[in-house]
């Protein structure tokens, strides 16, 4: 008896699941599509702002497709806007479209020999992030789920951001820009999903961490004041080479002495140290420049408190002064709890339970973290490495590489998220 209620619910589950699931059928008549636009996004790269023919390219896409389309958001950024059958919530899928000053090193039919100018260097472009992949994917869940509208409780938002690696010096631009300009409002959007490629996760692979996912990136810039003198004769002056270090050495004591690391992973990490001109002179300043990662709001308080109070009582304790600045880059990707623990079996039913993986969190930065700091969001990876594969390129270097066998559960798992969070 039990064995035939349990049947009888499974049956049940199913159907429910099947009415509100897209097919195979429909999954698979993209799956080619997306490969070739991935293909074509990857030989045509485009710097960060400097997205036009990107941006055409996925404009054309979804006007095709009868998706009511807004180009030029924060400067080359488009944005789609899909109405479903029946009225309810608002959900944005975020794909970002920029590529990097990268000299692609490899042999594949597809690499890019596309050159450019960066910060009056020339230099070879290179989808060197994979965002060619989410390109490309967020075109086909576009296409699947325009033939599906019947599906849709709601409205669909795709927004095809640009810049996501940092505007050129001077420039506005990325996620920020686009929420400046309205992209989570009229239609107000209730929550948003994204997903970023990774080249060490097997295709076929999801992962995802609740909570922090990816750092909060600030840049710090310190200035140290001290007082000019001999090199033989410190004791005429103050040393503001000497004062940095201790800075350096009292920041290095914020994260192994104050910060709770079972809590979350932070780092503090100086780039760049400048002073000085000669051996002999002992020189008027010095200026440190770094980067802050932090994973968990409290602590990324406190860590920027600390070193603010250390800069300037350190430097004052050895007769000197300084001052920190910082510059936030990005926010922390912070998957809202409750919504990726309502959503993770839509990622367990498209990959299958046992390719969904809980992962650490990484100290990289991700500009997707500004659009969940309005709405709640998930952001996860999908897999890109050639299964069998043990080792692979890291992002960002000329030899980094994906295998896009894996982009059609991309697909999958965009639609779904959004069919199933709009029918809950
Ligand atoms: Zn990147
Ligand atoms: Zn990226």
């Amino acid at each position: 008896m039990k064995r035939k209620l349990l049947g009888v619910l499974l049956l049940f589950g199913f159907c429910a699941f099947a009415q509100n699931s897209v097919s195979e059928k429909d999954f698979k008549s993209v799956e080619d599509k997306v490969v070739d636009w991935r293909r074509h996004f990857h030989e045509n790269p485009e710097l960060s702002n400097r997205e036009f023919k990107t941006a055409e390219t996925i404009a054309k896409h979804l006007k095709s497709l009868g998706i009511k389309v807004e180009t030029g958001v924060a400067k080359t950024g488009v944005v789609g806007l899909l109405i479903g059958d029946n009225p309810g919530k608002v959900v944005a899928l975020r794909a970002d479209i920029d590529a990097l000053p990268v000299t692609e090193r490899n042999d594949l039919p597809f690499k890019s020999n596309v050159k450019s100018e960066f910060l009056g260097v020339e230099t070879g472009v290179m989808h060197a992030c994979g965002h060619d992949t989410h390109i490309a994917i967020l075109m086909g869940v576009a296409e699947v789920l325009s033939k599906n509208t019947d599906k849709i409780n709601g409205t669909i938002k795709f927004i095809f951001q640009p810049a996501e690696e940092g505007p050129p010096p001077g420039e506005e631009g990325g996620a920020a820009l686009m929420i400046k300009e309205g992209v989570l409002t009229k239609p107000d959007v209730d929550a948003i999903f994204g997903l970023h490629i990774d080249s060490a996760t097997p295709v076929g692979q999801i992962s995802y961490k609740p909570g922090g996912t990816m750092a909060a990136v600030e840049r710090f810039v310190v200035n140290v004041k001290g007082k000019q003198t001999h090199g033989s004769q410190p004791w005429g002056g103050v040393d503001p080479i000497y004062i940095a270090s201790k800075i350096i050495d009292g920041y290095q004591s914020i994260i192994s002495r104050e910060s709770n690391l079972l809590v979350e992973p932070a780092v503090i990490t100086v780039g760049k140290i400048s002073a000085g001109v000669r051996f002999n002179i002992i020189p008027e300043s010095a200026e440190l420049i770094g980067t802050v990662r932090t994973l968990d709001p409290d602590m990324k308080e406190l860590i920027i408190r600390r070193m603010t109070e250390m800069t300037k009582g350190i430097a004052e304790t050895y007769g000197g002064s300084a001052t920190i600045e910082f510059q936030n880059n990005t926010a922390i990707t912070y998957n809202d709890e409750d919504l990726t623990a309502v959503m993770l079996p839509t990622l367990q039913k498209v990959a299958g339970k046992d390719q969904v993986n809980l992962v650490k969190a990484t100290t990289g930065g991700e500009d997707f973290s500004y659009f969940q700091e309005v709405v709640p969001g998930v952001y996860f990876f999908l897999g890109g490495m050639t299964p069998g594969n043990t080792e692979a390129f890291p992002h960002h270097t000329p030899d980094f590489m994906i295998d896009d066998s894996g982009l059609l559960l991309g697909v999958k798992a965009l639609t779904e998220l959004s069919i199933d969070y709009l029918n809950k």
